[in-house]
Formats: C-alpha cells, sequence, structure tokens
C-alpha cells in the first residue's frame, strides 16, 4: 500500500469511527484511563489493519514503508485520540525488539504490544546512572540456563502497566563500561521486581522506581549476545529521537492551534506566535528528512539529536506561549481543559530531559557530528 492510499483509507477509518475512538477528557481521565484508551485504540486499528502497515510481515506486520506507520500515530495524536507520550513506547521498543530478540521471541511478543494488549517499559537509567548509562550497575550473573538479575531503575515509565521490561544490565565487570552491559527482556510479573509509582510535578504517576532482587530471567530472553547491551541502547535511541518525536510534533502543532483560539484577542503577539510557529514547523522539517530516510533503510545515529533538540526547544516554546496567552481562569480554573493545560505545561519541562538531556544532545552534535572533542 502507498502512502497516500493509506491516508486516504485511515482518514476514513478514523471518521467512521471518531465516536467509538474518542476518549473521555472528563475530570477523571487521568493516567490509568489514558493507558486503557491507548489499548482501546491499539486494538481497533490492529484489528482494522492500520497498525499493522509499516512493519515487517515476520512479526505479523503488513509490510510496506515506514513512512505508514508514521502517519498512523500523527493522525492518532492530531486527532486527539491518543496521548502522545504513551504512544510512543511502541515506536522505540518494537523495533529493537524486531533486531535483536531471537526470532521466535519477537514473533511471540510484538503483535501483543502492537495491538495493545500489553505494556512495555524501557529500564535504562538508574539512581546514579542517567547520562552517563555506560556507568549503570543493575547487576546481571549468569546462572546455569539463565541469568539472576539485581539491582535498581528508576525513572521507568509505565512500569506500574507493564507486562515486560528492556532492560540494561552489567554483566561484565564494575569496570567494563560500554563493554560489559547485556540486554534483557524481563517479564515484569517475575518473583523478585517490585515496582513503585513515582507522582510527578504534573500530577500523573509516569514514572517509576524498579527494584530487582535476584529476578530470574531465562538465557533465551537476551536480546543481541551477552555483552552487547550497548549497542541495543545506541539502536534504540535513535528511534526515541526519530519516529516517535514525529508525532509528537503533530501533536504540537494541534496544541498550538488550541492555544490561539483560546487566548483572549492581544494576549499573544503575533511576533511571539510567528517564532513559536517557527520552532514547530523547524522541528517538522527536519524530523520529515529523518523519516524519509528511515523509511529509505538508512541506519539513524547521533544526527537524531537534532530532531530531539529542536523538538524539546518547539515544545517548550508551545507551552511558553500557553502561559503567556491564557487567562489564570483557564489555567487555575477546575474545569478538565484547564486542568489539562496545566498538566502538559508542567510536562513540558521534561521534555529536555528524557531520552538523554537537552546538553547531552548538544554533547553528541559537538563530538559526533562536528568532531569537536571532548565534552563542552
Ligand atoms: C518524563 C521522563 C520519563 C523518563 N522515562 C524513562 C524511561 O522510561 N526509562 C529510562 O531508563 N529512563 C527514563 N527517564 C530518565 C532519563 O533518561 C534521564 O533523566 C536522563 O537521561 C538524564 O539523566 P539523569 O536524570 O540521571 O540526570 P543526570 O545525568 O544526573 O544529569 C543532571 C544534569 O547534568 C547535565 N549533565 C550530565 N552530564 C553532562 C555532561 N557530560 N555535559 C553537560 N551536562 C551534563 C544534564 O544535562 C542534566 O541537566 C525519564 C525521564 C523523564 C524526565
Amino acid at each position: 500500500m502507498d502512502l497516500a492510499e493509506f491516508r486516504a483509507g485511515l482518514d476514513r477509518w478514523l471518521d467512521d469511527n471518531a465516536a467509538a475512538l474518542a476518549p473521555d477528557r472528563s475530570a477523571s481521565h487521568g493516567l490509568d484511563e489514558q493507558m486503557a484508551h491507548l489499548s482501546l485504540v491499539k486494538r481497533a486499528s490492529y484489528d482494522a489493519g492500520w497498525m499493522r502497515w509499516g512493519w515487517p510481515e515476520r512479526v505479523g506486520g503488513l509490510g510496506g514503508s515506514t513512512l505508514l506507520r508514521a502517519y498512523l500515530g500523527e493522525a492518532l495524536t492530531a486527532r486527539d485520540l491518543v496521548e502522545p507520550g504513551i504512544y510512543s513506547m511502541t515506536e522505540v521498543l518494537a523495533p529493537t525488539m524486531i533486531d535483536y530478540a531471537p526470532p521466535a521471541l519477537a514473533v511471540e511478543m510484538v503483535p501483543r504490544l502492537l495491538r495493545g494488549d500489553e505494556t512495555w517499559c524501557q529500564g535504562f537509567s538508574e539512581p546514579g546512572t542517567g547520562s552517563n548509562l555506560a556507568s549503570l550497575s543493575c547487576r546481571a550473573v549468569r546462572d546455569g540456563d539463565g541469568w539472576r538479575v539485581t539491582g535498581q531503575k528508576v525513572w521507568t515509565s509505565l512500569a506500574q502497566y507493564a507486562q515486560r521490561c528492556v532492560l540494561l544490565t552489567r554483566s561484565g565487570t564494575p569496570e567494563s563500561a560500554h563493554r560489559g552491559i547485556t540486554a534483557l527482556f524481563v517479564d515484569m510479573d517475575t518473583p523478585g521486581i517490585t515496582v513503585r509509582p513515582i507522582e510527578t510535578m504534573h500530577g500523573a504517576p509516569e514514572f517509576c522506581e524498579v527494584f530487582l532482587d535476584d529476578v530470574a530471567v531465562p538465557l533465551d530472553r537476551t536480546l543481541g549476545d551477552e555483552g552487547q547491551g550497548w549497542a541495543v541502547a545506541m539502536d534504540l535511541l535513535p528511534y526515541e529521537r526519530s519516529t516517535s518525536l514525529w508525532h509528537r510534533g503533530a501533536y504540537l502543532y494541534r496544541r498550538l492551534e488550541r492555544v490561539l483560539a483560546a487566548a483572549p484577542p492581544g494576549a499573544l503577539t503575533p511576533e511571539q506566535v510567528g517564532e513559536v510557529f517557527q520552532q514547530v514547523y523547524a522541528f517538522r522539517a527536519r524530523s520529515l528528512a529523518t523519516q524519509h530516510r528511515l523509511a529509505g533503510g538508512e541506519r539513524l545515529g547521533p544526527e537524531t539529536s537534532l530532531d530531539k533538540i529542536l523538538l524539546a526547544t518547539a515544545e517548550q516554546a508551545v507551552y511558553d506561549l500557553v502561559g503567556d496567552g491564557l487567562t489564570d481562569e483557564v489555567l487555575l480554573g477546575d474545569d478538565p481543559a484547564g486542568g489539562r493545560w496545566r498538566s502538559e505545561m508542567l510536562y513540558a519541562r521534561a521534555a529536555t530531559i528524557y531520552g538523554g538531556s537537552a546538553e547531552i544532545q548538544r554533547n553528541i552534535v559537538a563530538r559526533r557530528l562536528l568532531d569537536l572533542g571532548a565534552d563542552a
């Protein structure tokens, strides 16, 4: 199926099913409800075929260009049917499973994620390990036919909902840095795993602490080879900075339109609005080129840090405009729309932290793209 045919068919299907797919936007629509609604939308899209396009046939997909699934994410977020952050986990984790899991495991698991039957999480960061990921210490020790894992992860998004986790572990010596890391695919209901949600300032327990105490993981749950975890992480991050950012950009544009509609006349100057509009479109232009490179079979790498910098800058600019343009009545009021603006405005501060902080992205640009040597 080509992109034009896909867009026309999907848009028609979304129009026809608008009522069934629309989320309840009342005040009680918290994270639990958003997660349940995400599953509903993914299941309906999968069963109708749309969620399967752009994914390889060997894992239950229908094949075709990755541009198809980029458009699906754009359509679902721009129509406000799913929240972009929680939708993006599929785009981040499914490609990693397809590339690195033993083939039988990928065939068994990927359709569950695509169809919304399961949620997965990404266990990379630890209390002492964020930007310097190569220093992680969650320990994996070989034991007969498997691994025993002990350690702690933190900021693990959606871990309280997740059935599986892509977990980075230290399988080499403590000094082995990026050479001694192994990636595992762990069932979250394995004995020894404790998940504690963390309440964020935007009012939702979006991420968690995850404690692992002598957790048994079978050997065939190793992603890639033992010691190849760094390559798994480095190949995953460009997805976090490409396909999943595209639909976030679409969502931002929609929210920018909404701020303009909701702001009282004269509250925002044309210069302010123009500046933010430019930033959203600069990201979109950059990300469009990235989507085409991915669809063309190019291997994405450190250049996706530019996409992340542009997106995070645009996102914060949009929500700065919200703060400037909307009245206190909207921003401080009790109605659901005001609560949503408030929550999104606060969450925008995280855009320059998650997926690698803005400073780290700039270091990558300096070192890997501009060849400027050591960290700034
Ligand atoms: C909303 C949200 C969701 C997240 N979800 C997940 C998830 O699902 N899974 C997961 O594994 N992690 C997740 N994270 C964690 C995220 O990846 C880390 O927060 C991020 O990598 C930064 O690490 P840190 O918090 O340890 O900060 P640190 O690495 O301690 O950095 C602190 C500050 O120092 C700066 N800094 C650090 N090193 C340098 C340097 N060399 N040069 C210049 N400045 C530097 C950083 O830019 C930052 O401003 C999430 C974070 C957020 C906010």
